[in-house]
């Protein structure tokens, strides 16, 4: 980074659409196929003679990038996934976004991609939703969300196997459909022998693209037999992962009696350290402290089985930007079923439930809370 130019949000140029679109109703999201994007995206474009040059907020559409591009081939490639949430209040909040930033940089670096400095970054998520805020996500929308999507790509004409000469990085904010609420219930199917997610030594726990392109195929077969997501096994014991894109929490009573909320560890770099696991962590240490222990240790899915043949099977949820708080019913492993308790009708349970409240109040405004902070919009901007 040294004598190079860094990134610099200070440095932002606007030009602004002339062909403005519409917003789509929410008849139309429900039935696009297709990501429907904002406005504008913010580029900024990287060399490794010269930096990074100036970022520019402009109209979204098409790169163009030659059929060489180092991305296109080797996988270039690494992303963040965040939402802005329309407050009960009116105002525009972001959750923890300093973490998104900072982990795109972590997932740069795993794919040698050219560092920047995850402020800057943060400044730049921030302006863009300033600008398109209020027209794509208006107040009569309260508890509705945007999708934002940083991303950074290998641009330079590269077929030989190389550290990327030339970058981009992006900012494109879309829709997404709410995800957190399945009827029943969020219902996994285990990963099949012949496939992982992340092994140790990989790269599971960085944002990269190669990550998810490969899954999908073990993810069709589980929508083809009725379930939504994968539960990502790993190894001879079968050590609990993650279930999609999504980090994967059960909460069981212990031989011993205990009560206890456990995760996947991330020491051994197998699972994504998600700003939304991080959060359920914290928050259960903080507020249930005497009535659950937090664990974020190995456990397998005999342990599952075990503790729901013996009635200690409390809840189990999903937590991820993408799917918030999802609570998990049922799961099925190698012919047999394990249930698992949830509210009426795939509802959260107690626990569940009650990190999730937390969270919503954060995001949405009914409470104040320092990971949620408000996107100062422009207000001449408004239709
Ligand atoms: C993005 C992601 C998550 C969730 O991370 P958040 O920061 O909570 O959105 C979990 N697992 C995988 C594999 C992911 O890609």
């Amino acid at each position: 980074m040294d004598s190079l130019h860094p990134l610099d949000a200070s440095q932002l140029t606007y030009t602004y659409t002339t062909a403005p679109r519409e917003v789509p109703d929410a008849k139309t999201l429900a039935s696009s196929h297709k990501t429907i994007c904002t406005d504008h995206m913010i580029v900024a474009s990287w060399n490794v003679e010269s930096g990074w040059t100036a970022p520019e907020l402009k109209p979204y559409g098409p790169f163009s990038l030659l059929p060489s591009a180092s991305c296109l081939h080797y996988a270039y490639e690494c992303f963040e996934g965040l939402k802005a949430y329309r407050g009960h209040d009116g105002k525009l909040r972001m959750f923890r976004t300093d973490r998104n930033a900072r982990r795109l940089l972590m997932s740069a670096q795993r794919i040698s991609l050219p560092q920047f400095d995850p402020d800057e970054l943060e400044k730049l998520i921030y302006a863009l939703l300033s600008v398109e805020g209020s027209k794509w996500l208006p107040k009569s929308r309260a508890g509705a969300f945007l999708y934002v999507r940083p991303t950074i790509i290998g641009t330079d004409s590269q077929l030989g196997v190389a550290r990327p000469t030339e970058a981009l990085l992006y900012i494109i904010v879309g829709y997404m459909v709410r995800m957190d609420m399945p009827a029943g219930g969020k219902r996994l199917l285990t990963n099949p022998d012949d496939m992982v997610r992340s092994w140790v030594g990989g790269f599971g726990y960085a944002k990269v693209g190669a990550n998810y392109g490969p899954s999908v195929l073990a993810t069709q077969e589980a929508y083809r037999q009725g379930y939504h997501q994968i539960l990502w096994l790993y190894g001879p014991e079968g050590d609990c992962t993650e279930a999609g894109g999504s980090n994967f929490f059960v909460i069981w009573k212990r031989k011993d009696g205990k009560k206890e909320l456990v995760t996947a560890p991330l020491d051994d770099q197998l699972i994504l350290n998600g700003v939304t696991r991080r959060s359920c962590l914290e928050l259960a240490r903080e507020r249930l402290k005497g009535e659950l222990e937090v664990s974020e240790q190995k456990f397998t899915i005999g342990e599952i089985q075990e503790a729901a043949a013996e009635n200690r099977l409390l809840e189990s949820f999903a937590a991820g930007t993408a799917w918030f708080i999802t609570p998990i019913a049922l799961i099925h492993h190698r012919g047999r079923d394990i249930h698992i308790p949830t509210g009426p009708d795939g509802t959260p349970a107690e626990i569940t439930g009650k990190i999730k409240g937390w969270l919503g109040d954060m995001m949405y405004g009914r409470v104040e809370h320092e990971w949620a902070r408000v996107v100062p919009e422009r207000e001449e901007l408004k239709e």
